[in-house]
């Protein structure tokens, strides 16, 4: 059997990775802070509910899972858009239902992994959370919520211990390592729809709801109980913040302003909203994701992104796809981690800056006329060349485009259409044989 790889975190990425790894004939080991879903139930953590996309899938696939995960998914078609005393319309993602993204509830879904990882022959150790290396010794602490540290030799570790990697810090006391973590300023709040007496959706079941407001939005998902996960995104101090909703008769006025359709349906708001703690929103950008061959990074504890793309998850189903891939071909450690880093950081990167600016196309942009004009101009465009001119946000939700090459041609896309469509408001008004020119000009075929 080969050397063991021990993997820190059974959460979405770690168990994953371990189950790809393990089919593949490694020798696999998973250490997870929580205790055994199948034992507790699934406790908590960040966000209920998770929009799953083509990278994600691609993922699942890999590792025999698409099906089983389907069964729990609910499609979403587009942006149901709540503006303010308007009726609610929906913004397609795609050209048609080939083209959605999907919600998956977070807790089915880890379990669903842990038990894929089990079967191919992972050994997962619950209960156990890492909280210190010594690198000299290659030895690792974990502890149990008993309080009683235990210590285990090991060969190499893979931090998909999220966030707040325990791992990321241990790394950082043997070699310093430039880590940058830049918040949002804004944070999150989860509240619920509940379903129907009769099992149903209260609101359109197949969309993604936006209600924008500017500076802050609310979202909903839906669950495939017909429940919906709600999420409150809203700056953590100044004139509209968390800050000022700290009475429950200013959390019920905020909401009848400024959501009033979505009010009658919020039945637990006030409890929710007092109950629910504030989540923190930022991103990481760290110089190093690996320690030699004896420690790699990858997932949340290498790169968070703020939500607003919905490929936090996809994005780190993708790192352990290209991890087995490099494994595939050497099992040289610190060969395979340097490999890993070169290609996947500029994808982070470039999935980090795309996440940011969507939290500004989407509780702003989506409802301004200017915005639905490049939007239509942009669908035409894509019609009349589906191989060369292929939306940003297909490029990333249905297509697996390096996210850093989606990034490049999504600029030039924008840049062609500001340029196209520079005081028009009509499709009729746009030059389309300048259009064609350009597009050949610019964009290599995909
Ligand atoms: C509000 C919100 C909405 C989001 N929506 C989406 C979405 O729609 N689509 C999407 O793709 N992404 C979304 N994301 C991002 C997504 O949640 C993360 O990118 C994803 O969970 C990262 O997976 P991970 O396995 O790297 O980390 P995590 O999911 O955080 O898993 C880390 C695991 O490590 C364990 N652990 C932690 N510390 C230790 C330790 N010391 N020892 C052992 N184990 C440890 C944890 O218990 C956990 O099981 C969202 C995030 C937020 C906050």
């Amino acid at each position: 059997m080969s050397a063991p790889i021990t993997i820190v975190g059974a959460g979405l990425a770690g168990a994953l990775l371990a189950t790809l790894l393990a089919r593949r004939g490694l020798n696999v080991a998973v250490i997870e802070r929580r205790a055994d879903p199948r034992r507790v139930g699934y406790q908590g953590g960040r966000s209920i509910n998770l929009a799953l996309a083509e990278r994600g899938l691609h993922g699942l696939r890999l590792a025999g899972l698409e099906a089983n995960v389907m069964a729990q998914a609910v499609m979403m078609r587009g942006r149901m858009i709540h503006e303010l005393g308007a009726d609610p319309y929906l913004q397609r993602y795609g050209r048609d239902d080939s083209e959605v993204i999907w919600s998956v509830g977070r807790g089915q879904l880890n379990l669903s992994l842990i038990e894929a990882a089990e079967a191919a022959g992972a050994q997962i150790t619950f209960d156990a959370a890492l909280v210190a290396v010594d690198w000299r010794q290659q030895r690792y602490r974990c502890q149990g919520s008993d309080g009683v540290i235990r210590e285990q030799e090991f060969h190499t570790l893979i931090g998909a211990d999220g966030a707040g990697s325990a791992l990321r810090a241990a790394m950082q006391i043997e070699r310093p390592n430039p880590e940058h973590f830049e918040p949002l300023g804004h944070g999150y709040k989860e509240l619920a729809i509940p379903a129907t007496a009769a099992g149903g959706f209260q609101i359109d079941g197949n969309a993604l709801h936006i209600w924008p407001r500017g500076g802050y939005m609310l979202i909903a998902l839906p669950n495939v109980d017909g429940s919906f996960t709600v999420t409150l995104f809203l700056p953590n101090s100044g004139a509209v913040s968390f800050e000022q909703l700290w009475h429950p008769m200013a959390v019920q006025a905020f909401f009848a302003q400024q959501f009033p359709d979505a009010l009658p349906s919020l039945a637990n708001l006030v409890a929710d909203f007092t109950g629910h703690p504030v989540g923190m929103l930022g991103t990481l950008r760290l110089q190093n994701w690996h320690l030699d061959g004896r420690a790699l990074l990858l997932g949340d504890a290498a790169h968070a992104l703020v939500p607003f793309h919905g490929q936090g998850m996809n994005c780190a189903f993708e790192d352990c796809v290209a991890l087995d891939a490099l494994f595939s071909e050497s099992t040289d450690l610190p060969a395979v981690y340097a490999e890993f880093q070169a290609r996947r950081q500029p994808n982070a990167e470039a999935i980090a800056d795309m996440a940011l600016e969507n939290y500004v196309e989407m509780r702003d942009a989506v409802a301004d006329a200017h915005f639905h004009f490049i939007k239509q101009l942009e669908r035409q465009l894509a019609e009349r060349h589906p191989g060369r001119f292929v939306p940003r946000y297909s490029m990333i939700s249905f297509r697996r485009v390096p996210y850093a090459e989606a990034q490049a041609r999504g600029a030039i896309q924008a840049n062609l259409m500001e340029q196209l469509g520079a005081g028009k408001q009509r499709l009729d008004q746009i030059d389309m044989t300048l259009a064609d020119r350009l597009i050949e000009d610019r964009l290599a075929p995909l």
